[in-house]
């Protein structure tokens, strides 16, 4: 199988639609494609289309339904794919405007965070007639507890002044339905942890719990039985996320391959790497490495087109296009070893398509758009 990602009949993917390429590797949940087949109310609605958003985001088309629902929902996916918004209509959805009780607490690890937190909410909420304060560190505390008094339906906070206002009374929590972690795995690391637990033991003991992050490591997601009721994990992941807008001419070879494993490295994956220049001695270290399955991502050049034969491998991405067709063949050929399946993934840029077009005519295939469930086929 391969598959590229350029439509055959749509219009070419530009850059910007390269960074979206997204597989679902959750629990199947609904998929709601539009805003207006939400059940949002209509106040909600006008405000979210004035925001200027037209279509959900892929994570705001799966997690605000759940939430909204009531449930807890663990939601995750890479920054700048819409989180925020996805917790602030559902926080939204999810108010009684009637009452001027603060009925969802949002907590985020910087003040800069909830400030922007309250700016989407009040933005999203404009005409709600939303009340929706940001309750954090180093500011007038009397002007916190003045405006807490007049009655907020929600606060967005950093968790050591949101601890503050509870302990002096002036938020009340007896309305609070729900809670809102941002930058989840930050908010439950040892540095605030404590606090986290601190102000969830003073909210109702039914309070729907929302963790939000684009990471989540193992041991987070162990602790959350302590404090969530049968949660429902939303995890949509782009793993080359951001990496499809390197300028290509700039880099060949080592560098190219020290430039992504760099980038993969920052966005929290494991991954190797080699390159034709490095030392033997290396080379096969980490070849061993890759083998015994220590690490299950290897980048690499060419070196590595040729012959080598580790049959756990399962797919290969061509993050760029090979310089002749032969390589081609080579490179795919690493995957779906000894009658294994195997899946190749090119990423095509609109001069590659030429090479492409080339490819399939010569070896009479046809290299179809990566299809969303791509991941069921690896
Ligand atoms: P995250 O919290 O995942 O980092 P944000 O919610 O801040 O992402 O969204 C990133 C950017 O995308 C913001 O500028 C936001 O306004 C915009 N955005 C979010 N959802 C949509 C949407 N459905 N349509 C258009 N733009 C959106």
């Amino acid at each position: 199988l391969a598959f590229a990602t350029v439509p055959r009949t749509r219009r070419l993917l530009k850059d910007e639609d390269m960074t979206k390429i997204e597989f679902e590797t959750s629990e199947e949940v609904d998929v709601t494609p539009t805003f207006d087949t939400m059940g949002l109310r209509e106040d909600l609605l006008r405000g979210i289309y004035a925001y200027g958003f037209e279509k959900p985001s892929a994570i705001q088309q799966r997690a605000i339904k759940q939430i909204i629902k009531g449930r807890d929902v663990i939601a995750q996916s890479q920054s700048g794919t819409g989180k925020t918004a996805t917790f602030c209509v559902s926080v939204l959805q999810c108010l009684d405007i009637q009452v001027r009780e603060t009925q969802a607490l949002i907590l985020a690890p910087t003040r800069e965070l909830a400030g922007q937190i309250q700016k989407v909410l009040l933005a999203l909420g404009d005409y709600m007639n939303v009340q929706c304060h940001s309750c954090i560190g180093g500011t007038n505390v009397g002007e916190d507890i003045r405006k807490l008094d007049y009655g907020q339906h929600v606060v967005a906070g950093t968790p050591g002044r949101v601890f503050d206002m509870i302990r002096r009374r002036s938020l009340r929590t007896r309305a609070i339905k729900m809670l809102v972690l941002d930058e989840a795995d930050e908010m439950l690391n040892k540095g605030f942890k404590e606090q986290i637990y601190d102000v969830y033991r003073y909210l109702p003991p039914a309070t729907q719990v929302c963790l939000i992050s684009a990471t989540l490591p193992h041991e987070i997601l162990e602790m959350t039985n302590k404090f969530m009721t049968d949660p429902i994990r939303i995890l949509v992941c782009c793993s080359f996320w951001g990496l499809c807008t390197l300028p290509r001419k700039y880099f060949y070879g080592k560098n190219r391959v020290d430039w992504l494993t760099e980038k993969m490295r920052e966005a929290n994956f494991t991954v190797s790497s080699m390159h034709g220049d490095m030392p033997q001695k290396e080379r096969e270290s980490i070849m061993k490495e890759f083998r015994s399955g220590a690490s299950r991502v290897l980048i690499s050049t060419d070196v590595w087109a040729r012959g080598l034969d580790v049959p756990q491998v399962s797919l290969i991405i061509n993050y760029d296009l090979p310089n002749n067709r032969e390589l081609y063949i080579h490179r795919i050929g690493r995957s779906g070893r000894y009658g294994r399946k195997g899946v190749a993934i090119n990423f095509v840029k609109n001069d590659d398509i030429r090479i492409l077009r080339d490819i399939e005519q010569y070896y009479s295939t046809q290299i179809d758009e990566m299809p969303m469930n791509v991941a069921d086929l690896i």
